[in-house]
């Protein structure tokens, strides 16, 4: 009486065994995201390699998340290749563990100076000590094009950090 039973679940077992695998190999093997992913930050540069954010704060402002910080500060005589404004971000931090990803600082923003890709999710991480992502790793990197215009970009200088703790 346990039979036809056995045999249903039998036959569960082995149309699974055939089926597609909803898995896949990650990360050797990526999912496609879709164009209305939202995911890893991105501070922008202009078409001439400057930094577009001028540290105006609509973005903290708008993140119902807190998760933003940032220091402004005055940009100084031969640092026109580095900033497009006279105000930048010295720094601009990020907390990804309090990040929900719903993308209302890149709609708050006035300079489209940030955005969230849709290629790319922010990598996971195992130390809380790596959950602040700092300019050092949100600002677009200079391509080839920008550094043959304009070598002085390249001198970025070394960013201070915020010390709170995370959370
Ligand atoms: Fe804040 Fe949303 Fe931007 Fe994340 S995506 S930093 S939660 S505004």
């Amino acid at each position: 009486m346990y039979l036809p039973a056995i045999l249903g679940g039998l036959g569960i077992t082995i149309r699974h065994f055939f089926m597609k695998k909803p898995t896949i190999q990650y990360p050797e093997v990526k999912r496609y995201l879709g164009p209305i992913f939202r995911g890893h930050h991105v501070l922008k540069r202009d078409e001439q390699g400057r930094e577009r954010c001028t540290a105006c704060g609509l973005c903290a402002v708008a993140c119902p998340a807190e998760a933003i910080s940032m220091v402004a500060a005055e940009r100084k005589k031969g640092e026109e290749a580095l900033y497009r404004e006279e105000k930048y971000a010295a720094v601009y931090e990020i907390n990804m563990l309090r990040c929900i990803f719903c993308g209302l600082c890149e709609e708050a923003c006035p300079k489209q100076a940030v955005y969230l890709r849709h290629d790319r999710m922010v990598p996971v991480f195992t130390e809380r000590d790596q959950v602040i992502y700092g300019k050092d790793r949100l600002v677009e990197k200079l391509d080839d094009r920008y550094i043959r215009n304009n070598p002085d970009a390249q001198a970025t200088p070394t960013e201070p950090t915020l010390s709170r703790s995370v959370g």
